[in-house]
């Protein structure tokens, strides 16, 4: 039997609200990092008073609850664990796993701003009040920064009808072993997402794709990607894989696909729901 595919994971909850005015309090959901890593109790968030942090970056509120945001002072104390926030898909409910992406990228957004890339100055933090979301600005020349989400594009390649269909999937050096993936990459300056969709296939896998329909996104934490998922015809060309990129790249029956990612991801979702389109049981 086949998991159900939960690209919602990654996503701020519906009822979560933005609100960069929340305090702290004694039931607020926090999200305590150290070295780009969240900490845990078990498989739970912290408790309110139990870790000692730098001041807490506060992200809105969450079933009437308080969410912010923090990096830990000092040593991981005993009793608590680090985790990669991907790692926590499954260990954390879905809703705090989505809020902890958010907290993720503001955490990271806030640590990796600390100067302006024009003159150089030290960045204040932006007046939450001033209307402008979260933001990082230069005393000095007046530049302001912005938490940035960078578009990916993840691209299924079919070819073939009905239960002959075929896919091409792809493995890279650092998929998990035995793994095949969908096709993905950045999105160019002054490129269109169709443009990056056969500017990347070409690149990676040496084929033209035609029929390029836009299925969904999804938001991708890691650390602040936007997927933007197509499927395309395959159109001409032979497999050859980009050498450092594309590991190995091959033509999969529908019927027959090899391991494939995880359930919460946009490549599984793809694949998930052209099988629901073939009408095909594989798994
Ligand atoms: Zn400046």
């Amino acid at each position: 039997m086949s998991i159900a595919t939960n690209t919602g994971a990654t996503e701020r909850p519906g009822d979560f609200l933005d609100d960069l005015s929340v305090q702290d309090s004694p039931d607020a959901l926090k999200f305590v990092f150290s070295g780009g890593k969240l900490v845990l109790r078990g498989q739970a968030l912290p408790k309110s008073g139990e870790l000692k942090t730098r001041p807490l970056t506060p992200l809105g509120t969450y079933q009437g609850k308080s969410v912010l945001v923090g990096v830990l002072e000092g040593e991981v104390p005993e009793g608590f664990t680090l985790s990669n926030v991907r790692a926590t898909y499954g260990v954390l409910p879905d809703d705090l796993f989505g809020l902890a992406g958010l907290a993720h990228q503001i955490v990271e957004f806030h640590r990796t701003h600390r100067c302006c890339g024009a003159c150089a100055s030290e960045l204040q933090k932006g007046d939450p009040q001033g209307g402008r979301g979260r933001y990082r600005k230069c005393p000095n020349c007046g530049l302001s920064v912005y938490p940035r989400v960078a578009p990916a594009v993840i691209v299924l390649i079919s070819r073939g009808e009905g239960p002959d269909t075929e896919f091409l999937l792809a493995r890279g050096p650092r998929q998990a072993p035995g793994v095949y993936t969908t096709l993905a990459g950045f999105v160019e300056p002054s490129e269109t997402l169709e443009n990056a969709v056969q500017r990347e296939i070409l690149e990676e896998v040496g084929v033209q794709v035609g029929n390029i329909r836009y299925q969904f996104s999804q938001p991708w934490p890691f650390p602040h990607s936007l997927m933007l998922a197509f499927t395309a015809r395959y159109d001409s060309g032979e497999i050859t894989p980009q050498p450092g990129e594309i590991e190995d790249a091959q033509w999969f029956p529908a019927l027959k696909l090899p391991s494939i990612p995880p359930p919460f991801t946009s490549s599984r979702r793809l694949i998930d729901e052209a099988l629901g389109t073939l009408s095909l049981t594989t798994r």
